[in-house]
């Protein structure tokens, strides 16, 4: 299916980005796709396949043809003995996870929204917590998709394995993946608690918390002394046996005080920058202790409704929480006004070349601002100390990063120019964002 391209300008979430392309298709047939590349490598144009445009930066941007990702979806098909199951690479995470529960079925773990389409989260190294894998790519076990010739790879640990090996965190830099294969494991409970902690008690214990508990997020509200910090333990119950928040409590937190009352409060904080710390020591205060267990991805997974911008690092586990008191210190000593929590997550080290935990330990650090401000001067003063502490920047988040400069930040990054030498020589799936972090 075509439409006329100005009928669809393509935004991303944020309302940071947005492009114009020149055509926009809905392809819902692997052969679709191959059509469209080959169409695009003979006219010597570019073929982009958005997902649902969570990414902060223009990674999606299309220039010329835009493909939607909204007929490639849906569960393909289900090995109990393997532990996998297959989709199509637009499914939204969310019918992925629902398909799953009703199969009796779980990821391992995943991000804090599942709004993304699965080809999009692993694209661009989407990561939850803790965990054997945060990364959803790292969960991958097969995937497939149509390189910048038109041909259909299918790759996975024994077919086409260096392909497998590299595409699994791909940028949209390597082909347009058609269906991805996931390790699941039997739907889990994961118990919740939720508290409230002063920064000293938080950093003193983040190591005990994360030995611990499976998945430790933190939340550090700037200007203030508080840390909202949830440790989310994976539970014995079988499913059924959990007890969730009551619907007017997930209500109260979710919609009110996450979303609504959260709202307000940023755009009081973005009229007037100065009442921002007051108003965060107000949040920070308003914060409670809460016990819940629910089916994990109902854990892992809350309603945004706030936009923001955001840009996450990657650093070292070792160093991370050094980096995290440094980051500290420089917003206390600036004029920043922040009203968003810094959140603060953690990664094991995972094989995937383009991972931001590829081969170390990692702990996230996210810093965020309502999406109608102006996030340089904040994210821009710093980056350099997070680039400094050898940081790797989400490739879905905003940074200034460029090819040359990223490329001693990945081990790998050879073997990726590589094999996008190999699947895409003509460039089809370039755009702008991509030469810049990865180079013509
Ligand atoms: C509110 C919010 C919360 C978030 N929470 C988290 C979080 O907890 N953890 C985290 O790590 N990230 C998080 N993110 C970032 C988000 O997960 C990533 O940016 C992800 O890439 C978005 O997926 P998408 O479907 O929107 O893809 P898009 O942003 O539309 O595209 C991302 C990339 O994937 C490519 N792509 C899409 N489909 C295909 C395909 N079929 N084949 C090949 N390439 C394809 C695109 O071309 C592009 O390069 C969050 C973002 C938002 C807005």
């Amino acid at each position: 299916m075509t439409a006329r391209a100005h009928d669809h300008v393509w935004r991303n979430w944020s309302g940071l980005e947005q492009a114009v392309p020149r055509q926009v298709e809905t392809p819902a047939s692997v052969a679709a796709v191959v059509d469209a590349v080959r169409r695009a490598r003979e006219d010597g144009t570019t073929v982009k396949m958005a997902g649902t445009g969570h990414s902060f930066t223009a990674i999606a941007a299309p220039e010329h043809t835009l493909l939607r990702p909204d007929a490639l979806s849906g569960v393909l098909a289900v090995d109990r003995e393997a532990m996998t199951v297959t989709a199509r690479a637009g499914t939204p995470l969310k019918d992925l996870n629902l398909a799953l529960e009703r199969l009796g079925l779980s990821l391992h773990n995943m991000g804090d929204i599942a709004e993304q389409t699965l080809a999009g989260a692993t694209s661009t190294g989407t990561h939850g917590t803790g965990g054997t894998a945060a990364g959803l790519a790292a969960q991958l076990a097969g995937l497939e998709l149509v390189t910048g010739t038109g041909e259909v790879l299918r790759a996975s640990a024994t077919e086409h394995p260096d392909v497998f090996d590299v595409a699994r965190v791909g940028l949209g830099a390597l082909g347009i993946l058609t269906s991805l294969t996931f390790h699941v494991e039997p739907l889990f409970v994961v118990e919740a608690h939720e508290q409230p902690m002063t920064w000293e008690r938080a950093l003193g214990s983040y190591d005990e918390m994360v030995a611990a508990a499976h998945h430790v997020d933190m939340y550090w509200f700037p200007h203030t002394d508080r840390l909202l910090v949830k440790q989310n333990v994976r539970t014995d119950l079988e499913p059924g046996e959990q007890r969730p928040p009551s619907r007017l409590a997930s209500w109260w937190e979710d919609e009110l005080v996450s979303n609504s009352v959260f709202g307000g409060l940023c755009r009081v904080g973005s009229r007037v920058p100065a009442l921002v710390p007051r108003l965060n020591r107000l949040a920070g205060r308003a914060l409670s202790e809460r016990r819940y267990s629910d089916l994990a991805h109902r854990v892992f997974v809350t309603p945004r409704r706030v936009r923001f911008r955001e840009m996450e690092y990657a650093v070292p586990r070792e160093v991370g929480l050094d980096v995290l008191r440094e980051c500290r210190r420089v917003i206390d000593a600036s004029d920043w006004r922040i009203a968003f929590p810094v959140e603060v997550r953690t990664a094991r080290a995972d094989d995937v070349p383009l991972s931001t935990a590829h081969g170390r330990d990692s702990l996230y650090l996210a810093f965020h601002v309502p999406a109608d401000t102006d996030h340089r001067p904040f994210f821009g003063g710093l980056e350099p100390l997070l680039r400094e502490a050898g940081g790797r920047p989400h490739w879905g988040k905003v940074h200034t990063r460029t090819a040359a400069d990223l490329a001693p930040a990945y081990e790998r990054f050879d073997d990726v120019l590589a094999m996008r030498e190999r699947l895409d020589p003509d460039r089809v799936f370039a755009n702008a964002h991509l030469r810049r972090v990865l180079g013509d």
